[in-house]
């Protein structure tokens, strides 16, 4: 069963007079262990179809079933809850907190669980980025490469179904962004995640395992 399935999905917005189309008719899907990349020109729906598999936005029509589940007709604190256990976000700014120190960062998310041991947690999750001896360092004294991967440790940190990333290499050097490429790879396996991310680097069409390519709200391929 797709971890994420959108069908037929329609989004409009309104600004002012003027009615915007941003996706027409929709259907994607993604599985567990893969990473499907999302490309298209600015402006093509990228961001409102990664907000609607991210439970951030709802569709004007079309259904989203998350792991069989159909969420479409979820209230506010519900996807909230939803999103919280089975989606992780990592972006291309990093968005860590600069006056926390690495671990704290990765915690932050679950912070409203009291169940687990999220300190453990936490530390473990860096160690497998390979940040194992980073974990009280703040994000000012990180490189870009080594503030991502605690941005992806922290994504990691509920055990989502689902990493979704906005351009996650679009802040480091190739060299850099290769590394946590190979990192994603080896995460989704390893975690059994879907990954989707958004992205204009062409260096990452070689670690996905499908592209979809969005043009004017319709998937051309
Ligand atoms: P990102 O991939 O980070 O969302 P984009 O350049 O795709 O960056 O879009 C940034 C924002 O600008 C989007 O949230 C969107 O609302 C707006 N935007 C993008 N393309 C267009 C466009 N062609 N016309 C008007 N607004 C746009
Ligand atoms: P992309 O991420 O591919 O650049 P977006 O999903 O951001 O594309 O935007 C798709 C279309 O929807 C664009 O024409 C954009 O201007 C429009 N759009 C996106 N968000 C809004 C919004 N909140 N209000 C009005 N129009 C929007």
């Amino acid at each position: 069963m797709s971890v994420i399935k959108l069908s037929d999905i329609v989004k409009r917005y309104q600004s002012g007079e003027e009615t915007v189309e941003a996706l027409k008719g929709v259907d994607f899907h993604a599985e567990r262990g893969e990473m499907v990349l999302v490309t298209g020109p600015s402006g093509s729906g990228k961001s409102t179809m990664l907000n609607i598999i991210g439970l951030l936005d709802t569709p004007t029509e079309g259904t989203v079933c998350l792991d069989g589940l159909d969420v479409t007709n979820f209230d506010v604190d519900e996807l909230t809850e939803q999103r919280r256990s089975s989606l992780g976000f990592v972006f291309q700014d990093f968005h860590l907190l600069p006056m926390l120190t690495a671990v704290e960062n990765v915690e932050l998310p679950s912070m409203w669980d009291r169940s687990v041991d999220r300190r453990d947690r936490a530390m473990e999750l860096l160690k497998i980025v390979g940040l194992g001896n980073r974990l009280t360092h703040t994000p000012a004294q990180l490189s870009g490469g080594q503030q991502q991967r605690v941005a992806i440790a922290r994504a990691l940190i509920n055990e989502p179904d689902i990493l979704l990333a906005d351009e996650p290499t679009g802040n480091l050097d190739q060299e850099t962004g290769r590394t946590i490429l190979e990192e994603m790879t080896r995460l989704k396996q390893q975690e059994n995640i879907a990954i989707i991310a958004v992205t204009h680097d062409e260096q990452m069409e070689a670690y996905a395992d499908r592209i979809v390519t969005l043009v004017d709200g319709v998937i051309q391929s």
